[in-house]
């Protein structure tokens, strides 16, 4: 079996149209711009990338951008006045606050201070207790590209075999929470699993979400599974600096049904979804109906 390639490019892209048409919409019809703060303290290269790109699309679907940089010295204490300030502001719908902080801020008490509706990576305990618990929450962007991407191949889900590898809060447990809510029967695995190529080769769903270049082979899927692949490594080969994933893509691509490549599969939904986020985020802090498709 040859899989079909899942073109995370090419949906991230349809996503990101939906949004911009519904923003038009929404400055049409009711004369709201939804509009997202990002903050980024110090000057961490991988996250300065990060913030130009958010702040680029977030422009290009017809939001408003604010951008705050602060200094990598910043204390907790005026950091903490900015996102009250962000919280109270009625133009800024969603607030993100780009992660890694600088070691002397605490990450949990920064991003538990975010106003949790307003919380477009979905990191605030309330957001992870509501998650858990089967009712509305914002939901972290990258778990919620990977749902919609499988969403989109197989319909419902409902009854599969699913298999997360990772069990970090960002992208491992809610991925496993959403699968769980879709009606699939979920393992989750870790460091710590025993017989991992068995447990893998029992799913429908392999998602990887580990942060080992090329860890799971292709003898480890199942004749026609669905792998979605989260990893992003950056690994030396031949000379040449490559990006690869948790999933040994050659040898997954002959037994799977489809697959997520890397670079191009997982990694250009993320974005996609924090603007569907501030989307669903302004909705609601307008009592309008949520755009549909966009939201778990
Ligand atoms: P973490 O390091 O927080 O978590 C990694 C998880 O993998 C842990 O739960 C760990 O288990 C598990 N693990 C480590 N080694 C093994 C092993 N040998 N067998 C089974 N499980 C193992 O990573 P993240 O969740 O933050 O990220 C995972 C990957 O996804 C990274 O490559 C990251 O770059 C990428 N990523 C991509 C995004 C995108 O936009 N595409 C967004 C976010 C992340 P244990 O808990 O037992 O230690």
């Amino acid at each position: 079996m040859v899989a079909q390639v899942i073109d995370g490019k090419a949906f991230a892209a349809k996503v990101r149209a939906q949004v911009a048409d519904q923003v038009a919409k929404l400055k049409e019809e009711n004369g709201i711009t939804p509009g997202l703060a990002v903050v980024l303290v110090g000057e961490d290269p991988a996250s300065q990338v990060y913030v130009r790109s958010k702040g680029k699309m977030t422009v290009e679907v017809g939001m408003n951008s604010y951008e705050h940089k602060l200094d990598v010295d910043t204390s907790e204490e005026d950091l903490l006045a900015l996102i009250a300030k962000l919280n109270n502001d009625p133009a800024v719908h969603g607030i993100l606050v780009q992660l890694p902080l600088p070691k002397h801020l605490n990450e949990d008490l920064v991003i538990n201070s975010i106003d949790p509706a307003k919380d477009v990576d979905g990191f605030h305990i309330s957001n992870v207790g509501l998650l858990g618990t089967g009712q509305k929450s914002m939901v972290p962007c990258t778990p919620l590209g990977c749902l919609m991407m499988l969403r989109d191949h197989h319909g419902s889900l409902s009854g599969m075999d699913a298999v997360v590898i990772g069990r970090s809060n960002i992208v491992g447990k809610p991925m496993a929470q959403l699968l769980l809510g879709d009606s699939c029967t979920v393992t989750i695995a870790h460091s710590r699993t025993k017989d991992l190529p068995d447990v893998v080769r029992r799913a429908d769903i392999v998602v990887a979400a580990v942060g080992r270049p090329e860890m799971v082979p292709g003898d480890w899927i199942k004749e026609g599974a669905t792998v979605i692949d989260v990893g992003i490594n950056r690994i030396e080969r031949d000379g040449k600096n490559k990006l690869v994933g948790d999933v040994d893509y050659a040898s997954a691509a002959e037994r799977a049904g489809a697959i997520t490549p890397v670079p191009g599969g997982v990694g250009p939904m993320t974005i996609a979804c924090l603007l569907a986020n501030t989307l669903t985020a302004c909705c609601r802090a307008n009592s309008l109906p949520e755009p549909e498709g966009l939201t778990a």
